[in-house]
């Protein structure tokens, strides 16, 4: 029998916390759960550093792509089969597209990528279609194969429909990951009726459109998907751990480029350094080995690594305050910034802004740069709308963009009155703190 077709002979369950379970009766999509890239992936937390805020986020991205995988599965193999307008012969791409999509993300992907000038999508291609074990796999299918599923991952494949129930403004992804961080971070914001919309999912040629019916689902599932951005994504707590880890792997990059020696010598993070990183290098690095260093580095001699190392390790974070970038608070940020040097404290890594900004829901507007493919309804009488016109709850937040901005400090240092005991006080009082 074709490979692409061999069934396994006895169907594999995993217990899983959202969906209850996962089930696996494609040979392929078992092969691929057992290559060693796709194992890595329980080596990266699904939130970074939430885990900092709330303490049940420890999930991992394998958890998070076998829960993509699954809801594909149940939108093709439950909903789909069978009706004209899908093709089966796609089932097979999807389902390895939904399993993989996230393969190429590395540690604390949000900084790490933003500090070595990195990007996951890339090295999810490279995985991919690379010299990998995942790449055997696809490739025993037919030569072309691997290819067909890196293009569903990067939104170019020729059936929109495929891209579309990966990549959408309600596709499996994100209705895997509001449930599953939900879930794990213990909110109760982030629930929705999931079997609801996959019951009222219908495949088209452009893309997957939700009947009529099952509009209030959907508009539950926005609602879940702005009060997640915001209560989980983008919590401050969250954000002062990202902007030490930031930090922290910009120092370490700046002691390496100065010429300083480490007492252990951070090889995993040469290529990353010297900004040519091949992907053997990238896959290599994972959470275990990056807080293996940061541990290490809670004792290197010079000071500013060994005290964001050990901030960060300890959850000793820094501190915030509303700011608001007018003219007014830009001048206060560079009278902050003298008296930070004035007190001895580095304002390059102690004085930090931070920007979170979210669209709940947006639909296609020409010439944006965000090009958003938005919702489809499907009403009884076969029309098809864009759901904010259907919808006053979601045109009320359509298109509308949050921003928030907030300036990270350490209190404690500000605090210790051993030395600059004036400027520490202007400080405080320039940032409003109570003595
Ligand atoms: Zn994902």
């Amino acid at each position: 029998m074709a490979y692409s077709r061999e069934k396994l002979s006895e169907e594999k369950v995993f217990k899983d916390p959202v969906h209850r379970y996962v089930h696996v009766r494609d040979r392929v999509i078992w092969d691929l759960i057992g290559t060693k890239e796709f194992q890595r992936l329980r080596r990266v937390r699904q939130l970074g550093t939430t885990y900092l805020t709330f303490h049940g986020a420890e999930h991992s991205r394998l958890n998070h792509s076998l829960g993509v995988y699954e809801i594909v599965r149940r939108m093709i193999d439950d909903v789909f089969a069978g009706r004209p307008e899908w093709d089966e012969d796609e089932r097979l791409v999807c389902l390895c597209a939904a399993l993989l999509h996230d393969l190429g993300h590395g540690p604390f992907s949000h900084s790490f990528e933003k500090v070595f000038d990195l990007d996951h999508e890339h090295f999810t291609q490279q995985i991919v279609l690379g010299d990998t074990e995942v790449n055997q796999v696809l490739r025993k299918v037919d030569r072309s194969f691997p290819k067909k599923v890196a293009e569903v991952i990067a939104k170019t494949y020729g059936s929109k429909l495929v891209v579309s129930m990966i990549s959408s403004q309600i596709d499996a992804d994100r209705m895997d990951y509001l449930q599953r961080d939900a879930y794990f971070t213990g909110v109760s914001y982030g629930h929705f009726d999931m079997e609801r919309i996959l019951r009222v999912m219908r495949p088209r040629e452009d893309g997957v459109v939700i009947k009529q019916s099952g509009m209030h689902a959907v508009e539950d599932y926005i609602m879940s998907r702005y009060q997640m951005y915001w209560q989980v994504y983008f919590h401050p707590v969250t954000r002062s751990a990202e902007v030490i880890l930031t930090k922290i792997l910009h120092r370490a990059k700046h002691l390496y480029e100065t010429g300083y020696t480490f007492q252990l010598e951070p090889v995993h993070f040469h290529s990353m350094f010297n900004g040519n990183v091949s992907l053997e290098d990238y896959l290599r690095m994972d959470e275990s080995v990056m807080l293996y260093y940061f541990q290490i580095w809670e004792e290197e001699n010079d000071s500013i690594l060994r005290d964001l190392c050990r901030r960060f390790i300890n959850r000793k974070l820094f501190k915030y305050v509303e700011f608001h970038p007018s003219n007014d608070q830009m001048n206060k940020l560079m009278e902050l910034t003298r008296l930070f040097k004035k007190a001895g404290i580095d304002p390059e890594y102690y004085l930090v802004v931070d920007s979170s900004s979210d669209l709940p829901y947006d639909f296609y507007r020409p010439g944006e740069e965000e090009e958003r493919v938005p919702i489809h309804l499907l009403k009884n009488n076969g029309e098809i709308r864009e759901l904010s016109r259907e919808s006053e709850i979601v045109d009320a937040i359509s298109g509308k963009r949050r921003t928030d901005h907030k300036l990270y400090f350490p209190e404690d240092l500000l605090r210790d009155e051993t030395a600059k005991k004036t400027t520490k006080r202007q400080i405080r009082q320039l940032l409003d703190l109570q003595d």
